[in-house]
């Protein structure tokens, strides 16, 4: 065996094959995959192979996409027949809600380039003659996907990573991985031992203990999965016999199945409620290529489903039943990106859509090493996204996130299980209050205050729903009068040190705030110049250690963020960073009456010649005795976020609950501040804020300063300055008038699209259907009409000056 490479991949199921090959391919041939048994022993051998392209994810949809192009052309390249049925599939509605759902789909399909149309219940019955097409509202039709042979694509793609020159072992277990002195991981495996630079974990339902070797606790847990494979069905072998072509995979997304063609039969595959999470303490030693018992109590309403739908169905008996375990994690999504804390450990794992997803999640993986950065904003799939999660709470949102595979995914859903997982002590009172409640990150977060005798639920749409009044309220008290945002989800961090202001400088974009108290919003780029993160720094009173700044950035970023930086951190000991999320609480206070509240409980001059826009203060409120005010916020009117130790969350709540009650002040939820913000034109991390835009084409010229020394990211902004960016940050105006954009909407002229939304909604106080996004540059002109696909409709919309609240920020500055 080998006993040093560049990257060691451990696994040899597709995904970690699909990273080996891709490794290989990019020029690191010196790469080597280690299998414990023999390739595709794990979830691979056993999957029915069916290839959607359907996601509603940004980052997985892109994957699944490059998946399916790649695996046409595997058998060009590699001589080895990959099974490649391209019979398209056939997504079925029975309700309007779905075919929502579908409309919504579309959208970001077509901002990815992925074919699809809706169809309706005659096209239906053309492209599937066995189908019932009773009850059926219409159908999603992609022609480009189909199913695939998953052994036969795994042994391409091993194959073509051998002629890149990479190596695979085969029964070869990886026992233990160990750092040494040089920093190199040692790999200890029954066959002897192997250094390498990097370690790409892809072990499928051994992911828990692989990481578990490493000191990582993650939430991929399997699930178990079963489908059916039935005999031969008379009426189908009659219809193939008859010279038609195969017929496109079916999902009847309403009652959670799909079904394709087998030898004449069917495969018959449901993703079932209760089907039980599995090896969650670890594979034990006795399941090697093995299955589970079938359960066909837990099939029947699938079956039942199955047989109204195509009658023929009934006449095919069952031959066999596969129940395997299919990895899960808590949304779903699979886990592809660096692991927290561990240099140059990289993790492929939680693939439930292994099969789809492996050529894609390889190609990114294998980019993200080898350059430093993905090309696809590979936010959806981080690892990092979920935070250190417990292994109850994993079981119980994987076993969630199984179930709802077919659920109609509503954009604003907020999904039930393990709920409440993290609160902050004003949680009841808020819950009092009316709180309707989402979770972020695990946070309990108030979306929305339902106000007495309405009910404390939201009704899931597409459309406008019955928060709207609501929030449209909440909005109109904070752009009127005064709100409070409980939003202690933030992720804070303390930096000290003598060193610190070089440390940050190099880090973002924007100068350094000098004075203490100054603040600035600091942007840290990608080498691409896109956008990392966005964090507000500001310059506290100098600690023992040296300078201090407090960073405050977003919740769902944390531990992404925070791995990020300590990842920077020197080595030396010169810089102390010390993660202060859970020890602060935040409120934010804004209106312009919140003035008036603060003044009644501050033992400060908070007056605006004394207390100035983008400023900080330490100021006792109440019984705290300091309080790290901020005269910032996201909603975009006069405010104060109120950073302040957790231990005094409760009596400040009251406090400035005692002193707002003059003014009638109101608890508002997140969906009001999302109005507000996009009101303002503020870009929103993780969707306006990009990994694949750059900070030039999000229009921050005015927090990025190029002359100010090196910064990461730099190098690519100077070039990109000469040249231009082919688009730019626009803010849009969609004539609607009860639907909105969730984002990932087209932008369109003439035809052709020419953008695509990143986030969108409705602001309130302006009355304004409002979308965000980037548009060519040619075309990002103020004034310049075109449409906004929502839904099935394409919509007239006009793009309009930044900020349509407040352009000049009167309010802010009041
Ligand atoms: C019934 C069923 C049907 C499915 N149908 C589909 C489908 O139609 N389409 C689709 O896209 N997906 C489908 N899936 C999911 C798909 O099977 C998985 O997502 C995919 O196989 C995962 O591939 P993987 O490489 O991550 O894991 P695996 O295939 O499980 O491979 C992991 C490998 O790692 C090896 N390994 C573990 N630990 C070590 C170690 N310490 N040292 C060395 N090697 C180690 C294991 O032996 C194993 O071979 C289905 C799953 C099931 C259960």
């Amino acid at each position: 065996m080998k006993d040093y490479a560049r990257a060691v991949v451990i696994g040899g199921g597709v995904v970690g094959v699909s990273a080996l090959y891709h490794l290989a391919k990019l020029g690191w041939t010196d790469t080597v995959l280690l299998e414990r048994t023999e390739l595709t022993a794990g979830s691979t051998w056993h999957a029915a192979g069916l290839l959607p392209l359907f996601n509603m994810s940004y980052s997985v949809g892109q994957l699944h996409q490059y998946s399916v192009e790649l695996y046409k052309t595997l058998e060009k390249e590699t001589g080895q027949d990959v099974g490649f049925h391209p019979n398209g599939n056939l997504r079925l509605a029975t309700n309007n809600d779905r075919m929502d759902e579908y409309r919504n789909y579309q959208c970001t399909a077509e901002t990815i380039g992925v074919e699809c149309h809706l169809i309706s219940e005659t096209e239906i019955k053309e492209l599937w003659p066995l189908a019932n097409t009773e009850g059926l509202v219409g159908a999603l039709w992609h022609p480009t996907d189909g199913h695939i042979a998953p052994v036969d694509v795994t042994m391409a793609l091993a194959q073509g990573a051998r002629l890149f020159g990479a190596t695979i072992h085969q029964n070869t277990n990886a026992k233990s991985i160990e750092r040494n002195a040089s920093s190199e991981w040692v790999i200890k495996t029954d066959k002897g031992n192997i250094t390498c630079e990097h370690v790409i974990c892809c072990t499928g339902n051994y992911a828990r203990t692989t990481a578990g070797i490493v000191g990582l606790q993650i939430p991929a847990i399997p699930v178990e999965h079963q489908y059916i494979v039935t005999d031969i069905d008379p009426v189908l072998e009659e219809y193939r016999r008859a010279g038609n072509n195969e017929l496109p995979v079916l999902r009847e997304s309403d009652s959670s199945y799909y079904l394709r063609e087998e030898r004449m039969g069917w495969i018959l595959g449901p993703y079932e409620k209760g089907a039980p999470i599995c090896f969650a303490d670890g594979v034990p030693n006795t399941f090697e290529k093995d299955l589970f018992p079938g359960d066909l109590e837990r099939l029947m309403p699938h079956v039942e489903a199955a047989m109204f739908r195509v009658p023929s169905f009934e006449n095919a008996g069952i031959k066999d039943i596969v129940n395997g375990p299919i990895s899960y994690t808590p949304d779903g999504n699979p886990m592809v990106g660096p692991a927290f804390g561990l240099e140059n450990f990289w993790i492929s794992e939680g693939h439930s859509f292994g099969v789809t997803a492996a050529g894609g999640a390889g190609w990114q993986i294998a980019e993200w090493i080898i350059n430093g950065e993905p090309t696809v904003d590979m936010l959806g799939v981080d690892p990092r996204r979920f935070g250190v999660v417990s292994k109850n709470f994993a079981k119980i949102k994987n076993e969630e996130a199984y179930a709802h595979v077919f659920v109609n995914h509503f954009p604003m859903e907020e999904r039930e299980e393990a709920r409440p997982a993290k609160t902050t002590p004003v949680y009841h009172k808020l819950d009092e209050a009316g709180a309707v409640w989402g979770a972020r990150f695990g946070w309990e977060r108030p979306n929305w205050f339902a106000p007495q005798n309405v009910r404390r639920k939201d009704n899931y749409s597409f459309r406008r729903s019955n928060w709207f009044e609501h929030v449209g309220n909440e909005v109109r008290a904070v752009r009127e009068n005064v709100g409070l945002l409980e939003l202690s989800s933030f992720a804070k961090y303390e930096i000290q040190g003598s060193k610190a202001r070089e440390w940050l400088d190099s880090l973002v974009a924007n100068s350094i705030p000098k004075g203490i108290g100054n603040m600035t919003l600091a942007h840290s780029l990608n080498h691409s110049g896109s956008i990392r993160s966005e964090y507000t720094i500001t310059r506290m009173r100098d600690g023992l250690l040296g300078e201090r700044f407090f960073v405050v950035g977003p919740g769902a970023a944390h531990d992404i963020d925070l791995d990020f930086l300590q990842r920077q951190m020197p080595r030396d000991g010169s810089l102390q960073l010390i993660d202060r999320t859970t020890q602060y609480g935040v409120f934010i206070l804004a209106g312009p009456n919140a003035r008036k509240v603060l003044e009644k409980v501050a033992d400060a001059d908070v007056s605006n010649q004394a207390f100035k826009w983008l400023t900080m203060q330490e100021i006792p409120i109440g019984f705290c005795p300091s309080v790290t005010s901020m005269r910032v916020n996201f909603l975009g009117s006069l405010g104060w976020e109120l950073h302040h130790p957790i231990e005094y969350q409760l009596q400040l709540f009251d406090a400035l609950h005692a002193a707002g009650a003059e003014f009638s002040m109101t608890n508002i939820g997140v969906r009001a501040m999302e109005s507000m913000r996009l009101e303002k034109s503020y870009r929103l991390w993780g969707t306006d804020l990009n990994a694949e835009n750059s900070a030039l084409e999000a229009n921050l010229q005015k927090f990025i300063k190029l002359n100010k020394g090196k910064f990461t990211g730099r190098e690519a902004l100077i070039s990109q300055q000469e040249k231009g960016v082919p688009n730019q940050f626009c803010t849009l105006e969609i004539d609607s008038d009860d639907a909105d954009s969730f984002g990932n909407e087209p932008i369109i002229l003439d035809g052709k699209v020419i953008g695509r939304g990143t986030s969108g909604g409705y602001g309130h106080y302006v009355e304004k259907s409002l979308l965000l996004g980037y548009v060519e540059t040619e075309k990002a002109i103020i004034g310049q009409k075109c449409h906004v696909r929502l839904l099935d409709q394409l919509r007239p919309a006009t793009i309009i000056a930044e900020s349509p609240y407040d352009p000049k920020n009167i309010a802010l500055r009041a």
